[in-house]
């Protein structure tokens, strides 16, 4: 489904977000490389959807109401085969209680460098573009850029040149170079998605891995509608 008619979807069933996985489709319709992922509705889905994906697996609890995951203990990573896909689904169950949730199964990126993007709707400004380091070191460092969109690849490698870790960018102990072609026209996807959807408030990619070979994935998304 395309971008507008997910959007539209949601807006008219009150969502107040889109899910992980609406969220991801959005950006996908965009060129964001996202996690390869199926959602589930039971176990035996979940197992089946694994073996499509491939071993080790990620299962998420999945909805739009979910918006802080493993702060619930909603995000299982590393699941090496179907006992383990049937005990996180068990898992995912209890700790879910009543709510309404699918199950999400994604392939497991593997990367020791994380990004976050961000879209946040300004009322003087409209829609800004946010890059910064992700993971742990979020809230110590607070190394985050801005940008109003719409920007361009000047505007994004301009960004990139100006988060204070900026060397995580490069070959870092090993590891390849991030694609920074990929990384700049994430950015400004993010920014022409807010510019293309007055509905879409905000927009959190957070964390964007980057793989050993450079590569990067979004691997958790929120786009928070406006009220
Ligand atoms: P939350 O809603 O709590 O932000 P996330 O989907 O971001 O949940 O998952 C929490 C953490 O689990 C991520 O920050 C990341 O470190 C790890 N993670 C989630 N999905 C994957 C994945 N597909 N591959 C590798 N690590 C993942
Ligand atoms: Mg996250």
């Amino acid at each position: 489904m395309e971008a507008e008619k997910i959007i539209a979807a949601a807006v008219s069933r009150g969502q107040r977000a889109l899910s992980e996985y609406e969220s991801k489709q959005v950006l996908q319709a965009y060129g964001i490389p996202v996690t390869r992922e199926i959602l589930a509705g039971n176990p035996d889905d979940a197992v089946h959807a694994a073996g499509e994906i491939g071993y080790p697996v990620v299962l998420k609890a999945c909805s739009p109401d979910l918006m802080h995951k493993s702060e619930g203990g909603l995000v299982m990573v590393g699941l090496s085969d179907e006992k383990q896909v049937r005990d996180a689904c068990e898992k995912l169950a209890v700790r879910l209680k009543q709510a309404e949730a699918d199950i999400l199964v994604q392939e497991m990126i593997s990367g020791n460098r994380e990004l976050v993007i961000g879209m946040n709707r300004d009322a003087q400004f409209g829609p800004c573009v946010m890059l910064g380091l992700g993971g742990i070191m979020t809230e110590i460092l607070k190394d985050t850029v801005f940008r109003m969109a719409p920007i361009d690849t000047v505007e994004a490698a301009d960004m990139a040149d100006q988060l204070r870790s900026r060397k995580i960018l490069d070959a870092f102990r090993g590891q390849a170079p991030v694609d920074r072609d990929t990384l700049y026209n994430c950015l400004i996807a993010a920014g022409r998605i807010g510019l293309d959807h007055d509905a879409v408030q905000e927009i959190d990619i957070n964390p964007l891995l980057i793989s050993a070979d450079g590569k990067i994935t979004a691997v958790d998304a929120l786009i928070v509608l406006g009220s």
